[in-house]
């Protein structure tokens, strides 16, 4: 009898409120099916919304307003949030199979992939994710950040590359309208800096990022950009991916008006050099230089070194070569790629058999790579699984939604719900309002849950 009620119900933990995790119970909650679903969403954050709020640049409002989206799925009033609450520290793997059906794990990533040059753990040499991380306003890092480069390397020609070169070579004045904190702002409108130079192994037709991105560098105010024209001397491969790849003909299109358009004697250049492999972060007992091997085409698309090395003079080189998720509490994870191993979102043991009540969805599912909008279809894949193996589903002691608030208050969690992401969010937006701006971040995690926790009048 007992079992039966309870296979009339899906009680569903998600794991990380980021994109993937509240687009996975969104398409859960709106799906036909034949049980009642009831989600709890816990997140370490005091705050959901994941990389949308702490990765995605602040001066890209349009992506940020994604959030709105998002909030209205969580405003439905069918999923409970649960911020600031850590799984492996405040809530275990035991404690989700005595409380619920099946948990999705969509924990995203935030650490920089590893770059083995020598030299890459000089100081002066960082990880793009932690600089993204602070100019974001994330309340696990430093407040303050060491502007006091001149000249800057950035390694990567993806999206999160430029990111961090437009934040570094952007004037901060330009940022105020954003949401960036104020101890950021102060940060930036220190910086000394004067030449971010962008380095990528391959050629300007192999890039990873999108042409929106791109033409953006061009468009900041007292900022040169700089190509070289030894890039351009386009291979067969490349002429190809022209012809044949509309984005890499918008991006042909991009540099072409930049090789033409002279200086203007701007106070920053931003550089972008291509053919260029990272060999070594020069510098004794901090940064100096940034050392790279010339390469050329190979004829099938791909690059090989020449030989030739050369260095460029920095104080500061970000790598920005990737994201790199996190291995969680008593859930399989794979080492080498940073993700949970996993089927189609269902999640596998060192056998690959499938785990029992166990999903994952996002960025932790197939690696760091792809726009919010990706996380979507994925969520959809993964909750397929979840609806169709009820067979596989756990049968928890304690499916009643009072009994995990219970367990929390126990252990003395200082948990944060949606009403509190409400007050802060006002509090944020009440925030920026004198100073004309959309919000201004609070970034301190105390503060945060404080602002949250005091009640609503
Ligand atoms: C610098 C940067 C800029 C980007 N810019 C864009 C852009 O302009 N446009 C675009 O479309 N995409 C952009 N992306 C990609 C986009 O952010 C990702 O596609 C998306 O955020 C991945 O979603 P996710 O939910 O899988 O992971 P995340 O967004 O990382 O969310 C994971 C959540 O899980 C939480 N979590 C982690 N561990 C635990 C734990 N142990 N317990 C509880 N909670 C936990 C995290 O705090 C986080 O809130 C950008 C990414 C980066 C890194």
């Amino acid at each position: 009898m007992w079992r039966e009620a309870i296979s009339k119900k899906l009680r569903l933990a998600i794991v990380g409120a980021g994109p993937a995790g509240i687009y996975a119970a969104d398409i859960l909650l709106k799906a036909e099916k034949e049980f009642d679903v009831s989600i709890d969403l816990f997140e370490q954050l005091p705050a959901p919304y994941g990389l949308v709020r702490y990765g995605v640049a602040p001066d890209h409002p349009r992506i940020k307003g994604i959030i709105t989206a998002l909030k209205d799925v969580l405003d439905t009033g069918d999923i409970r949030l649960f911020g600031n609450v850590w799984f492996g520290r405040d809530i275990t793997l035991d404690d989700l199979k005595q409380h619920y059906n099946a948990v999705i794990f969509s924990t995203g990533a935030i650490r920089d992939a590893p770059l083995a040059i020598p030299g890459i753990d000089l100081p002066g040499s960082y990880g793009a994710a932690d600089f993204v991380s602070w100019y974001d306003g994330h309340p696990d890092f430093p407040r303050e950040w060491p502007l006091d480069a001149s000249s800057v390397a950035v390694i990567g020609n993806g999206n999160v590359a430029l990111d961090v070169a437009r934040m570094l070579a952007k004037h901060a004045d330009d940022l105020l309208p954003t949401e960036i904190p104020a101890n950021v702002y102060d940060g930036l409108k220190a910086s000394p800096v004067t030449d971010v130079h962008v380095f990528g192994r391959r050629g300007p037709m192999q890039v990873k990022f999108t042409p929106l991105e791109l033409r953006e560098l061009g468009e900041l105010e007292d900022v040169d950009l700089v190509v070289y024209e030894e890039d351009f001397d386009y291979d067969e491969a490349s002429k190809t991916a022209i012809e044949t790849n509309k984005q890499i003909l918008v991006i042909d299109r991009i540099f072409r008006k930049w090789r033409d358009e002279p200086q203007t004697g701007a106070s920053r250049r931003l550089h972008l050099h291509f053919f260029a492999k990272p060999t070594e972060v020069v510098g004794d007992d901090s940064v100096t230089g940034f050392r790279y091997e010339r390469t050329e085409p190979d004829g099938q698309g791909g690059v090989r070194g020449t030989g030739e090395l050369r260095e460029v003079p920095v104080q500061a080189v970000y790598r920005a070569v990737g994201y790199f998720g996190s291995p969680l509490d008593g859930i399989p994870f794979d080492e080498k790629r940073g993700v949970i191993p996993n089927r189609e979102g269902q999640v596998l043991d060192d056998n690959d058999e499938q785990v029992n009540g166990v999903y994952a969805t996002g960025w932790i599912k197939r690696g760091p790579v792809g726009l919010i909008g990706h996380t979507k279809s994925d969520a959809m894949e993964t909750v397929k699984h979840v609806m169709n193996d009820q067979a596989n589903w756990w049968s928890p002691a304690h499916p009643e939604e009072e009994a995990i608030v219970a367990l929390l208050e126990s252990r003395g969690v200082e948990f944060t719900n949606l009403d509190g992401w409400h007050n802060l969010d006002e509090h944020e937006l009440a925030l920026g309002e004198p100073a004309g701006r959309t919000r201004i971040k609070v970034v301190p995690r105390d503060e945060m849950v404080q602002i949250s926790n005091k009640p609503r009048p």
